[in-house]
């Protein structure tokens, strides 16, 4: 027998006891999702084993013929979900993803600017140690200090005086859509490249409930596993034909040798599975679940807790709250959900006075309650839940009632039941 309780009892126990954990809290982390069972079945397949260097119909090995249909099927499925002429599916990560982007379009010491990581951008959007920042001269942009949004004249008189090579428009903590075509036409005026990360919000625009970037971007740039729930990896889409080659030959081999073919048969029936209307309906959920978060967040008795949230609203996927003014920091928000059952994690806010491992403030994220089937009722009463936790009142007798809330919801919205 050469099962993994069998071979390796320890680890065995430890993904036994992660799958409990999943199945019996609530994963509010935004940038989170649950991918479906074929998609774990996919990714836990034979193809592990297949080396496939370089792309279909064109490997470097024999015995290719099966993971070039599953490759082929993964680039159509994207392309066509996005309305892209070019995709590349085999970035390990996003990370990965924007780092063959950005050596495709880039030379080193060339400049790019990026939303600042400070203000809800990624680390592979210029920050100081990341690749991208030890690379390229970074100009960050942020938002503004009256309505925590992106200014784009600011952006537009950065771009005029510091003439990048490239600009990235996309986020890992920003409740609001950004002007694609803005950010273009900025692009345009000072001949950078347009690179957009939708890693966030693709699954919004698979579904039709977020702008599309494909049209204005000369690349975009995404992860598969959060709002679009597939596994975890990244993919490069292009409508610009010029420039595909590029793209293949920064990937492959300038960035990644192997191909996870495993991997990418996820990724082509998570595509399949994001073209579907139970997909769009759960894009609605999702964004629904975060409209409510956040109106529950600043209802009268919030406010008095110092509980405000992050531009006023949001439009996607995310709430960011600010705790600036409350009792708590984000490490103690995030311990304190964490105590009654609920995992989200803290992050800074715009000008957050406190250091990046403490903040002031918290992203919390729907998509992963809405693809365990979260509804209108269900965001409602969690978002009661959150709104309570934060209260200075919180004491055991708190902690106790609203962990049983928790574990109701979740046993009410049972996670992978044949896992
Ligand atoms: N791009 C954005 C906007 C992200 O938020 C993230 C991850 O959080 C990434 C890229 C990186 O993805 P990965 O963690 O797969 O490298």
């Amino acid at each position: 027998n050469d099962r993994l309780a069998e071979v390796d009892p320890e680890v065995a126990k430890a993904v036994d006891a992660e799958r409990h954990r999943q199945q019996s809290t609530l994963e509010m982390i935004a940038s989170e999702n649950f991918a479906p069972a074929s998609v774990i079945e996919a990714q836990g397949s034979v193809l592990t084993n297949k080396y496939a260097e370089g792309y279909p119909g064109k490997r470097y090995y024999g015995g290719c013929e099966h993971v070039d249909v599953v490759e082929q099927l993964a680039i159509d499925r994207v392309k066509q979900l996005f309305g892209a002429s070019y995709a590349n599916v085999q970035p390990h990560s996003g990370a990965q993803a924007n780092a063959a982007a950005m050596f495709a379009l880039l030379k080193p010491g060339d400049t790019i600017m990026g939303l600042d990581l400070a203000h809800g951008g990624h680390l592979t959007h210029g920050m100081r140690i990341n690749f991208s920042g030890k690379l390229y001269n970074v100009v960050p942009y942020q938002v503004r200090d009256d309505n925590h949004r992106v200014d784009m004249d600011e952006v537009a008189r950065l771009a005029r005086e510091n003439k990048p090579q490239m600009i990235v428009a996309g986020w890992s903590a920003y409740p609001r859509q950004l002007d694609f075509k803005r950010f273009r036409d900025i692009a345009d005026e000072v001949g950078a490249y347009l690179m957009v990360d939708m890693a966030h919000f693709a699954g919004l625009v698979a579904a039709g409930l977020h702008p599309n970037p494909i049209e204005h971007a000369h690349v975009v740039t995404t992860t598969t596993h959060k709002t679009l729930g597939g596994p975890r990896g990244g993919v490069i889409l292009s409508g610009n034909e010029e420039l595909t080659k590029k793209f293949n030959s920064a990937v492959f081999p300038g960035q990644q040798g192997g191909p996870l073919e495993h991997v990418i048969a996820g990724k082509a029936t998570a595509f399949k599975i994001a073209a579907s209307e139970e997909f769009a309906d759960r894009q609605r959920r999702t964004l629904e679940g975060a409209r409510i978060l956040a109106r529950r967040l600043q209802a009268d008795d919030a406010a008095a807790a110092g509980v405000q949230i992050v531009s006023g609203g949001t439009d996607v996927h995310l709430v960011l709250v600010d705790l600036r003014n409350s009792e708590l920091d984000g490490q103690q928000a995030e311990d304190r959900l964490h105590e009654i059952g609920i995992t989200v994690n803290r992050n800074a806010v715009p000008n957050d006075p406190r250091p990046p491992m403490v903040t002031s403030g918290l992203r919390i994220g729907t998509p992963a309650l809405a693809t365990r089937g979260f509804g209108t009722e269900e965001f409602t009463e969690i978002s009661e839940v959150i709104a309570e936790a934060l209260q200075p009142t919180f004491d055991e007798a708190t902690s106790a009632r609203l962990r049983s809330r928790v574990e109701a919801l979740a046993t009410k919205h049972p996670l992978y039941p044949n896992l």
